[in-house]
């Protein structure tokens, strides 16, 4: 579902990315760990399409994306890749639904009805007409998490998707993401620190100065 082969990425001449190279299959769950600055959310920003790979190769679906212009992995990206991100980046001026709906309606995938199905999953039945301003961090996140998956993806990128929830919280997120692979047969892959997270995937790489280890 998800593939990249050798990708390499370095912010002036600091080089975050070493030849990274890395498949996760359509109903898989794959964690990635590593300290903190070793690469994690550049290499998902990479695979999200979100920044351009300054060297390697990025597949979606058997579909080679990294070569696209900016524009034109946005449109294959919609409703086919779902992004969670370490920082929530909701929309201030749109409700709780409103931003749920985003990836439903650029895609024409999914609807208010699974929106606020995914909304009662996560613990936010009732909440769907209030303003990201008045959430909590965990609350928030939740409606991240919400949004990335309500147009069905194919492929999931999570980045620390329960860096902000409490235990309970955090359990019923990662429900959510392996039943999205189980029974949607998405492809998802976590960035996390949360080792009560990782144990839910299927295989865990870890990630150390820009290159996998073993
Ligand atoms: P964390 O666990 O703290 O989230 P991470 O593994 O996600 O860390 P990255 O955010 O990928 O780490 O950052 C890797 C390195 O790249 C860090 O040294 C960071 O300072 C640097 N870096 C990331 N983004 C940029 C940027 N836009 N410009 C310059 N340097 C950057
Ligand atoms: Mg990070």
């Amino acid at each position: 579902a998800l593939e990249a082969v050798r990708l390499r990425h370095s912010f002036g001449a600091v080089t975050v990315l070493h030849g990274v190279s890395l498949r996760v299959e359509s109903g898989e769950v794959v964690a990635v760990t590593g300290p903190s600055g070793s690469g994690k959310s550049t290499m998902l920003h990479l695979l999200g399409g979100l920044d351009a790979a300054q060297d390697g190769e990025v597949w979606w679906a058997g579909e080679r994306v990294d070569t696209l212009d900016s524009q034109a992995r946005a449109m294959r990206r919609a409703g086919r890749v779902g992004l969670i991100f370490q920082h929530h980046y909701l929309l201030d001026d749109l409700n709780v639904l409103d931003n749920v709906l985003i990836p439903c309606r650029l895609s024409g995938q999914g609807d208010a009805g699974r929106a606020a199905d995914l909304l009662a999953r996560v613990g936010l039945a009732g909440r769907e007409r209030a303003l990201p301003e008045v959430l909590s961090g965990g609350e928030r996140q939740r409606v991240a998490v919400a949004r990335a998956l309500a147009p069905r993806p194919a492929v999931v990128l999570a980045d620390e998707p329960t860096g902000s929830l409490d235990r309970a919280n955090a359990e019923t997120v990662a429900e959510l993401l392996v039943s999205l692979a189980r029974e949607d047969g998405a492809g998802v892959l976590l960035v996390t620190h949360d080792e009560r997270l990782a144990a839910y995937a299927d295989r865990t790489l870890h990630l150390l100065d820009g290159q996998f280890v073993e």
